[in-house]
């Protein structure tokens, strides 16, 4: 089984070791503010639901993979921490989830074995076997873009010198879980503040809000443009979806935007393909849907920055999987632990 734990829903769903889903998804709100007992309730019950939906019994199921949002200690099962989850106090101060043992709670309820890891990684896992990967790519490197940039790599053998037991491929997690941060990698000194702290990250430029500000300000600029036009000169009206459908329509003010996101995003890009020389480059969340203009800043930015040798064969492509990657990371993540 897979599980995508969310600020928002929970979602669940029974699949096959090639990645098919027995029956669409069962969700329930994961009610992240009201306390680590209360999601736990709406996890369960989300599991219990999805068993049921898809038909096969109980004893079935091998596994469960969890994806969630935070600092996640796979080989303890522990969340180390996870910012959207929590509960307030009677001070009035949010207590965000620190050091929580979900698999452990998870399993002695269901008595089925637990793994769980970092949404954004396992969504690259999911993506390695069941989307653009194949199960057969060497090496994967997916960012995921949204409200924040995710990221996620894995490994195979083929790209380790030396003795390596490994088949297929392995998320790379770091000592204490955390690796795979790509939206932090800094592409300019001195740059804008990031969420996290730092200064600079690709997050900070290319991240949904990051995009609506910068639309909002050239439509300012740009009176006259399409972009205005379809905004009703209101700013607010801005979002990814509209400068997309400004694009559609031919407004040069529009290509202009995603030429300029699909830059940063292909330094971030090129600096990967350096450190990971990787066979695919997969691209998911919802900004990614922005497709055409913003996959060509991104190929021309890279053939720019990333050396050559590097670059040949690799794909930078579209996540093939960008709808339930949670789920689907979650279950590879599983069959990994059952059928390795
Ligand atoms: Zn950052």
């Amino acid at each position: 089984m897979g599980v995508d734990l969310g600020g928002t829903n929970v979602r669940a769903g029974v699949l096959t070791q090639a990645g098919e889903l027995l029956a669409p998804p069962v969700q329930n709100p994961s009610r992240a503010q009201e306390g680590f007992e209360v999601t736990l309730e709406q996890i369960l019950l989300t599991l219990e639901q999805a068993i049921e939906g898809s038909g096969v019994s109980r004893d079935a199921i091998g596994a469960i993979g969890m994806a969630v949002p935070g600092h996640i200690d796979s080989a303890q099962g522990v969340v180390r921490w996870a910012p959207n989850f929590g509960y307030t106090r009677a001070d009035g101060v949010f207590e965000a989830w620190r050091d929580i043992p979900l698999a452990a709670a998870v399993e002695s309820r269901l008595n089925i074995s637990v793994v769980m890891g970092n949404d954004a990684n396992l969504a690259a896992l999911g993506e390695y076997y069941y989307g653009s990967g194949r199960g057969t790519a060497r090496g994967l490197v997916m960012i995921t873009l949204g409200t924040g940039i995710g990221g996620g790599v894995v490994l195979t053998r083929e790209q380790i010198q030396g003795n390596a037991d490994w088949k297929g491929g392995v998320l790379l997690v770091g000592f204490s879980g955390g690796a795979g941060e790509l939206g932090h990698v800094i592409i300019a000194f001195n740059g804008p503040r990031c969420g996290c702290g730092a200064q600079g990250c690709v997050e900070a430029f290319a991240r949904r809000d990051a995009i609506v500000e910068l639309a909002r300000e050239l439509m300012r600029r740009h009176p006259n443009s399409l972009l205005h036009q379809l905004a009703h000169g209101d700013p607010a009206n801005i979002t990814p979806a509209l400068v997309s459908e400004a694009y559609a329509q031919g407004d040069p003010l529009a290509a202009h935007i995603w030429e300029q996101i699909g830059a940063y995003l292909g330094v971030a890009i090129a600096n990967y393909i350096h450190i990971f020389n990787p066979e695919v480059v997969a691209i998911g969340g919802q900004i990614a849907k922005a497709g055409k203009p913003l996959f060509e800043a991104i190929h021309r930015t890279v053939r720019a920055y990333a050396i050559p040798t590097l670059l040949e064969g690799c794909r930078i492509v579209p996540a093939e999987r960008i709808e339930d990657a949670g789920i689907l990371g979650g279950g590879a993540l599983a069959w990994q632990k059952v059928a390795p």
